[in-house]
């Protein structure tokens, strides 16, 4: 029973050295965010030893009361959450849960609808190379050039013309709410499944202040680790008992083998979290810390480098900088809001012209720091130091804007109880 620090300590060096970058900087990529040492509690436990192939009450090992007792506790929370009656919580990830709905709902060759991938929708949703984009015949649609939201008259139209046996709805990188009605008025039109993708806003929609998919889609999913701020991994939701069977045998023995026991407990741990007041009131600084900085990057100073906010605004826990009119690209000013310990990634734009790896775009999303607990001032702050940042001349001297940053993080101290490894 060696420590890590003495069997491994590379490896611990690592972990110690990620605290400090997390605690020192701040985390501003959207689909990220600090989950609660309460979370990790129950990930780092001896549940990862524990084979438990099939579900609680029917599994084909022994030795599994305890794990069935954490899924199902996993399973209540996240239908009550949700308003659910069907919830599957083993898989691994994001992408599996999409994998899975896939599966077990149309067949290879089928045509399917999904946000294009350089208008913000997920590799999942039809990528050429992705399973998505290899098993199936892929419909993309589109935002419209002058809103920047999607043309629901285009998501018809396509729809009518290709018959597709799924239409996703969802996405990566969108500041705007979709019309799931409507999504599921096309979908019966033709004849189609809706699968609705929210891994994105599903703690908005678990705070109410986003209006739910569960009700429209045959079937939504999620990950468990962007705004929901749980562990690493994804749900499926339905309210059609047989679609949910077929998701069942989709997930296991169809996509996955023995259901990582230790992170459904996170899982479990995240949706008591997430039906808290205080998670919807965090939630309620991550929309406000988002408008705070789409308003700030909407200033005139800003305006006049050429920089502005994709859609105009947000009603999400994003903001798109669009760089497209600037000299500065996505690489660039990622690497700049870096040299100042504000991590956020770069992401292509709806009609971007510069090339993937460089983009024109920027992605800055907000849960972390209100997990972290910033509110207004602090988002205030935060934002015009990536305004100033962001309109400085190349070169210039960072090292102002770099003590903001610190002095910020030093105010908003992270994982307080969580000790060193090594
Ligand atoms: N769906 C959407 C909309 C996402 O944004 C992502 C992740 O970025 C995923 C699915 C995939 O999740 P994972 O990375 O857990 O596979």
């Amino acid at each position: 029973d060696a420590k890590l620090s003495e069997l491994d300590p590379e490896v611990a060096a690592s972990i110690d050295a990620e605290l400090g970058r997390q605690r020192s900087g701040l985390e501003m990529i959207a689909s990220e965010n600090h989950t609660a040492a309460a979370v990790m509690a129950a990930q780092g436990s001896v549940l990862t030893n524990k084979y438990a192939e099939g579900y609680p009450g029917r599994r084909y090992y022994g030795g599994c009361e305890h794990v069935d007792v954490v899924e199902q506790l996993a399973i209540d929370r996240v239908k009550a959450l949700f308003g659910a009656e069907y919830a599957n919580v083993q898989p691994h990830s994001g992408a599996q849960a999409n994998a899975s709905v896939m599966h077990a709902l149309i067949k290879p060759g089928d045509t399917i609808m999904g946000l294009n991938l350089a208008h913000g929708g997920h590799l999942t949703h039809g990528m050429k190379i992705n399973f998505s984009g290899r098993l199936y015949n892929v419909v993309p649609y589109q935002v419209r050039e002058d809103t920047h939201q999607v043309d629901m008259a285009e998501v018809e139209r396509l729809a009518l013309e290709h018959k597709p046996a799924l239409i996703v709805a969802g996405w990566s990188a969108y500041a705007r709410q979709l019309d799931f009605a409507e999504f599921r008025r096309i979908a019966d039109l033709v004849g189609a499944y809706l699968m609705v993708d929210m891994a994105h806003f599903a703690g908005l929609v678990a705070a109410g202040l986003h209006p739910s998919p569960v009700q429209h889609a045959h079937v939504t999913t999620s990950t468990t680790h962007k705004t929901l701020a749980g562990p690493r991994g994804g749900i499926i939701l339905s309210n059609d008992a047989d679609i949910a069977k077929k998701i069942n045998s989709a997930v296991f023995p169809g996509q996955q083998g023995g259901p990582l026991e230790h992170v459904i407990a996170g899982k479990a741990v995240a949706f008591k979290i997430a039906g808290s007041p205080e998670f919807k009131e965090r939630q309620e600084r991550v929309l406000a810390g988002a408008h705070i900085l789409a308003e700030r990057l909407n200033q005139p100073d800003v305006a006049a480098k050429g920089i502005s906010v994709i859609s105009g605004g947000t009603d999400v826990h994003l903001v798109l900088v669009d760089l497209r009119n600037c000299e500065l690209n996505g690489q660039e000013a990622e690497d700049r809001l870096a040299a100042i310990d504000i991590t956020v990634n770069r992401n292509a734009v709806p009609f971007d012209p510069r090339p993937p790896m460089v983009t024109s775009g920027l992605r800055i999303g907000t849960p972390a720091l209100a997990t972290r607990g910033f509110g207004e001032a602090a988002f205030a702050e935060v934002a015009d130091i990536i305004a100033e940042a962001l309109i400085t001349d190349a070169g210039a001297d960072l090292s102002e804007l770099r003590a903001r940053v610190q002095h910020l993080a030093d105010a908003h101290p992270l994982y307080p109880s969580v000790g060193n490894l090594s």
